[in-house]
């Protein structure tokens, strides 16, 4: 510790006496008080510097190289999976105890065999419920979590496989970056506090950039952290925004929508659920401003892909806005894919843009995909695509019999 300080003085001392040497021959006054400030920033703790990141820049993309976010439906809880180009992988959250099959065979079927970072955003069993077998299952990298207990056992399960595994435990914090690689940057904009009344308000929330496309984890954060992350000054302007607390109108204040102004946002919420979520205000909202909105418990998993620059989500639309300003957004539902390109050369409305606007588009004329040999229906993106493909309407692959694959929930 001691050798360790005298040595970050020692060079610090070192970097000014470089900086001196250098100043006598060409440098001017402004370029050593910058260097100075590095060294400076340097002696600052690690947390106060990443403190000073108030948004992800843009990267650099490999073409033909997409990032791939599944909001996989476990029902009434959260799970998420980033692919990203170069091969990493981040789950956010791992639905209830019941899910833990669902979530593994997903994954397995991604070809994932190991999670760079998982992230528990909070002690909340629809969200750490199947993390345990998740931990069991993969190998896995580094675990992010709020400083949060429970006394629950979901919770003591899951850290006794994070103990028997090894791993140490990172403590989500806003301002920690994440180490994903040159492609993404990753940045954690809440919990801003330490301690909260409501767990929900522990949720990590995850930013990520992949070219000039963002996005928006929300976990549970409740209209406090809402306004913690506004306050705090963190650019929450995101393409994609998965909404807080499965829907709930204890989030998805107007002034955090504001600033986020998503051109998607997925709800991720179980069908029939008892708390009432997702709330119609919060939709309302969410479609006021432009947002076309996609629902787990309407469109089963849902996946987003980007190239850097367009996001691609294979899911039907589930409300539109209702005043419709331009006649790029069609009335109905758009058929399975809704395209974005960023930057929007207009403000939201204009920049969501359907692929094949046919005028009267009922869920009847939605293109779905069946295989050659299966008895099943599937939409775009449904693992059981992976041998063959082949587009059908879904009127006309309902007429010849096909049913509705359960593990990507095609519409009905
Ligand atoms: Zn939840
Ligand atoms: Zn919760």
């Amino acid at each position: 510790m001691h050798a360790f300080r005298r040595m970050k003085i020692a060079g610090i001392f070192l970097a000014l006496l470089l900086i001196l040497s250098g100043c006598s021959s060409n440098a001017a006054p402004a370029t050593s008080s910058t260097k100075v400030d590095e060294s400076k920033q340097a002696q600052a703790s690690e947390q106060q510097a990443a403190a000073t990141i108030k948004d992800v820049a843009s990267t650099t993309v490999v073409p033909g190289q997409k990032l791939r976010i599944s909001y996989i439906d476990v029902g009434q809880g959260d799970s998420i999976l980033i692919q990203i180009p170069n091969g990493k992988n981040v789950l956010i959250d791992a639905g209830n105890n019941g899910d833990a099959n669902t979530i593994t065979s997903y994954l397995k079927k991604q070809s994932v065999s190991k999670l760079d970072i998982v992230i528990a955003t909070h002690p909340h069993e629809d969200h750490i419920g199947s993390m345990n077998t998740v931990i069991n299952t993969f190998d896995i990298g580094q675990v992010i979590m709020p400083k949060k207990d429970s006394t629950t056992q979901t919770y003591k399960a899951l850290i006794t496989a994070i103990q028997n595994k090894g791993l140490k435990i990172t403590e989500a914090k806003a301002g920690l970056k994440l180490d994903l690689g040159p492609e993404v940057n990753a940045l954690l904009i809440a919990p801003n506090s330490v301690s909260y009344e409501d767990v929900n308000n522990y949720s990590a929330v995850l930013k990520l950039s992949y070219g000039t496309n963002t996005f928006l984890f929300e976990g549970d954060a409740q209209e406090q952290s809402e306004n913690e992350m506004i306050n705090a000054g963190f650019n929450l302007k995101a393409d994609v925004l998965k909404v807080g607390h499965h829907g709930s109108n204890t989030s998805s204040s107007s002034a955090f929508l504001a600033k986020v102004q998503p051109k998607f946002a997925v709800i991720s919420v179980g069908k029939g659920n008892s708390y009432g979520h997702p709330a119609k205000v919060t939709i309302d909202h969410l479609t006021n401003i432009g947002a076309k909105v996609f629902r787990t418990d309407i469109s089963g998993t849902i996946v987003a892909e980007s190239d850097g620059t367009n996001i691609t989500i294979n899911a039907i639309a589930t409300e539109v806005q209702p005043r419709a300003p331009t006649p790029a957004v069609s009335a109905a539902p758009a058929p399975v894919a809704a395209v974005v390109t960023a930057p929007a050369p207009t403000p939201v409305t204009s920049a969501v843009v359907t692929p094949s606007p046919a005028p009267k588009q009922t869920n009847q004329d939605v293109t779905v995909f069946i295989t050659k040999t299966g008895k099943k229906y599937h939409i775009d993106g449904c693992r059981s695509l992976s041998k063959s493909k082949i587009p059908i309407s879904l009127s006309e692959a309902q007429s010849k019999g096909y049913t509705p694959c359960s593990i990507c929930n095609p519409p009905q």
